[in-house]
């Protein structure tokens, strides 16, 4: 056998996963080129001022926010893969606070809308949503009550005119200052159980409606997170968003695309932190070699490299039984669960092997730790992740 015919291993092939097709490939480039233009050069800025409400419209007005809602309402039609790639590729704004902020609106507060709501609210709330013209936030955890969702206390009491009058408060709201709508978790019959539950579409103008703070936090500076309060909001009866005493069980559903698109963003994010520091650790020099040509630093590489591929193929996997219509909620649960461990594991290698500069603003390592650690913690801890993965085997 020639030299020529012998198979060499293509560690350079393009590794194109079957669930992406050139359509999704054409996408993820025009993403990836608007988020390298407009908004990667201002990630350092935004850490320190929040990012601006026209991150929204123009993305609107791209038609990034609607990659797989329907045309009627403005979207593009498109399948889920077309939320992944925009999930993946929001991570190379630098900025894990621009990434959730987008994700929030795009596939936490308006799913639910798209799903459960009226063909009303459609038109007042979906449609200036994708175009970017109407900004959204969730309200599901409270000072009182966050992981214990079912101990909620916001109230939705229905007065004689057939009105909603909603008191209580709602905290770590992701968009919760500049939002125009919130997608609102209430309580309407205490007695009720897990049928006592209505989601509400709440104007975030009304009467009522109190952005108390703006929340400091660990990581995600460039999003705003804000404590809410609502104190006698009054709103009609078409406010109801999905079936009254449902809600409940509509919020379930809207967490298993928030977990999954967020075990996404985990495994795009660990993979630019691994390429940034895989280059890193070709240049810098120690004991007059790179420090990337130790055994010890290969290894880390080796070992990230393996766990980030592994997270990736249960991602895809698991949107590929989502976009089939499948319930798939183990395996979602299972890809938030490792994917957000695997990058907060793998960001924290990063910062070893850049050393001294791991610790440093400057190289940004240290803050993709801080934006990822979040993800161990919201759409739900790694613990109730274990606990939904523990009981699905009747454990
Ligand atoms: C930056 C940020 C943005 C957020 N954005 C939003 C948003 O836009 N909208 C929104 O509604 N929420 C948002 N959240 C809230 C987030 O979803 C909650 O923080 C999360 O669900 C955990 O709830 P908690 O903070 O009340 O923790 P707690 O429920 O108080 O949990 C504390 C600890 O107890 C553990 N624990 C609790 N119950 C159990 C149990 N049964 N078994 C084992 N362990 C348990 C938890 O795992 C955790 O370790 C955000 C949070 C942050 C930090």
């Amino acid at each position: 056998m020639a030299t020529a015919d012998v198979l060499k291993p293509d560690h350079r092939g393009a590794r194109k996963h079957f669930i992406f097709n050139e359509d999704h490939d054409a996408l993820r480039e025009s993403i990836a080129s608007f988020v390298s233009r407009e908004l990667a050069p201002h990630s350092e800025e935004w850490e320190e001022t929040t990012f601006p409400d026209w991150v929204f419209q123009r993305m609107g007005e791209l038609g990034f926010l609607g990659l797989s809602m329907p045309e009627e309402y403005g979207g593009q039609g498109g399948d889920y893969y077309c939320n992944i790639v925009l999930g993946e590729e929001m991570t190379g704004s630098n900025s894990g606070g621009v990434a959730m902020g987008v994700a929030v609106h795009t596939d936490m507060a308006t799913p639910p809308v798209h799903i459960f709501g009226t063909e009303e609210q459609k038109q007042r709330y979906l449609v200036p949503a994708i175009a970017g013209q109407k900004i959204s936030c969730l309200g599901i955890t409270e000072p009182d009550a966050g992981t214990d969702v079912a101990g909620i206390k916001t109230r939705a009491v229905r007065d004689d005119g057939g009105d909603y009058v909603i008191n209580g408060s709602k905290t770590y709201i992701t968009n919760g200052h500049r939002a125009d709508f919130i997608v609102l978790v209430t309580k309407t019959d205490p007695d009720a159980g897990y049928d006592g539950f209505t989601l509400f579409l709440v104007d975030m103008d009304s009467p009522g409606v109190i952005r108390e703070k703006k929340l400091e936090k660990l990581g995600m500076h460039a999003s705003d997170t804000a404590l809410l309060a609502f104190q006698d909001v009054r709103v009609p009866a078409d406010a109801v968003l999905g079936e009254v005493g449902k809600g409940f069980y509509h919020i379930m559903w809207e967490l298993q695309g928030e977990r999954l698109i967020g075990a996404a963003g985990c495994v795009a994010g660990a993979q630019r932190c691994f390429d940034r520091t895989l280059q890193y650790a070709k240049e810098r020099q120690a004991f007059g070699r790179s420090i990337g040509h130790f055994q010890v630093i290969r290894h880390k590489f080796a070992e990230m490299a393996t766990k980030i591929e592994a997270a990736r193929q249960m991602v895809y996997t698991t949107a590929w039984r989502f976009n089939n219509g499948e319930y798939p909620v183990r395996e979602i649960s299972m890809a938030k669960l490792h994917a957000s461990r695997m990058a907060v594991e793998v960001a924290d290698e990063c910062i070893q092997i850049h050393g001294g500069a791991g610790y440093m603003k400057e190289y940004g390592v240290e803050r993709v730790w801080r934006d990822m650690r979040l993800n161990r913690i919201g759409a739900g801890t790694d613990e109730i992740m274990l606990d939904v993965i523990g009981r699905s085997y009747g454990v």
